[in-house]
């Protein structure tokens, strides 16, 4: 029997458990350095049975039906939607910009005129990310476009990345458009909810199995890797070759926890503060599985810069300096024998939940040849 070593309980380091247990019959023993499994996704009731996501919240959207045939495997999911407000100059409305927010903070007036001439010029329900938006002829569309930049993107953008929106990479930018219609929605994928246990539940479920071992608080630097036939690394690709080619950036995140005696503290899970305060977002956790409380929990969002040692990895950051040093560990990677990377710091690529899921599955069916 094939000897496996999984290095991270996260999603991806997870689903490889799952499967070569599973579908292989190969024993695995998955280590993780932190005290808890599910990685980012760890999420716990507190003492007063809110469901708190300790690395800040997570929603689980996708539009592929192999990753909701397979994950359901594991758990159900409720009906949850995710919706963003945001705190413009006090004025608590929609994010991203749609047409809702046109009416919430411009006269009716105004916003008629503006939705005519948003009508004429995009299509219907398009999603125009803000540094294209901007570029336009029309004089009341262009003032439009500079009011959303100033109001919603530029500090947003700014306390987010640590730099001007300029220097961010179009793939980030893209992720925050103008969506040219009335759905409050954040996203707009097929499947959406959160786990009814929470993802810690979900992840317990996949390396719930005879043949997987959980060994926590245990780093692969410790690890002699000659025990094992295979090892597929889930954890950051340059710690693994010891930095020898350099750091690849990250942005990270700290969140300021804060219980109050009320039952709510804001009207939504999550309200961005594009104008104003240090913090970036304030997330309410009770909303997620309509906890009942007479208290509430929620987390300030403060964005800084990853320091090794310090703090945790959140963000890769895309730039194409920080893509080819990722290409060049890529390279030594390939020299390796037996070792796998995969997962968002194998990769050194932002995943969403269904991404890593999907990969992992991708992945596994390329290298063993099992349809999952
Ligand atoms: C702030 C934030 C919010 C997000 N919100 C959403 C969301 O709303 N919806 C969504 O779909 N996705 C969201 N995501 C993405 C989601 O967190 C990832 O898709 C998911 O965590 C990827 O799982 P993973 O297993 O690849 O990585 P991780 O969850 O990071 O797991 C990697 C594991 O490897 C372990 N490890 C690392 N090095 C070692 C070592 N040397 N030895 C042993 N163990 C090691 C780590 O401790 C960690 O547990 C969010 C991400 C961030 C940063």
């Amino acid at each position: 029997m094939k000897k496996n070593l999984v290095v991270g309980a996260g999603f991806s380091g997870a689903v490889i458990a799952n499967l070569l247990a599973a579908k292989l019959d190969e024993t695995v023993v998955v280590i993780d350095k932190k005290e808890h499994i599910a990685g980012n996704c760890y999420d716990y009731r507190d003492e007063n049975g809110i469901m708190i996501h300790k690395y800040g919240s997570h929603i689980f959207h996708t539009n592929s039906d192999k990753v909701w045939n397979y994950i359901r495997n594991f758990t159900e999911f409720n009906n949850y939607k995710h919706m963003v407000l945001g705190n413009i100059d006090g004025i608590i409305t929609h994010i991203p910009f749609n047409f809702n927010t046109l009416y919430d903070v411009f006269s009716k007036e105004k916003a008629m005129k503006l939705e005519e001439k948003l009508c004429a010029n995009f299509n219907k329900e398009a999603k125009v990310p803000i540094l294209e938006f901007q570029k336009q002829n029309d004089e009341d569309l262009k003032e439009l476009a500079q009011f959303v930049y100033k109001k919603i993107f530029l500090y947003y953008t700014t306390k987010q990345w640590g730099v001007a929106p300029e220097g961010v990479d179009g793939s980030v930018t893209a992720r925050v458009p103008v969506y040219l219609s009335r759905d409050n929605g954040y996203f707009q994928d097929k499947y959406q909810g959160i786990p009814k246990d929470g993802y810690t539940k979900v992840v317990e479920k996949m390396l719930n199995h005879k043949n997987i071992e959980i060994k926590l608080n245990t780093d692969f630097k410790n690890i002699n890797p000659s025990e094992y036939d295979r090892i597929f690394y889930t954890g950051p690709i340059d710690e693994y070759f010891d930095y020898k080619l350099g750091e690849l950036p990250y942005r990270s995140v700290n969140f300021k926890f804060e219980t109050f005696n009320k039952p709510y503290f804001q009207s939504n899970s999550v309200v961005n503060y594009p104008t104003s305060e240090d913090f970036t977002r304030i997330h309410e956790y009770k909303y997620y599985l309509d906890d009942k409380s007479d208290k509430t929990v929620i987390a300030k969002e403060y964005s800084e810069n990853f320091e090794l040692g310090k703090n945790e990895r959140y963000y890769p950051i895309p730039k194409t300096e920080n893509t080819e040093l990722y290409n060049k560990y890529l390279e030594l990677a390939k020299q390796e024998k037996n070792v796998y990377f995969l997962g968002r710091l194998g990769d050194y690529k932002y995943y969403d939940i269904d991404k890593a899921i999907l990969r992992a599955l991708e992945f596994f069916e390329e290298n063993f040849g099992k349809e999952v």
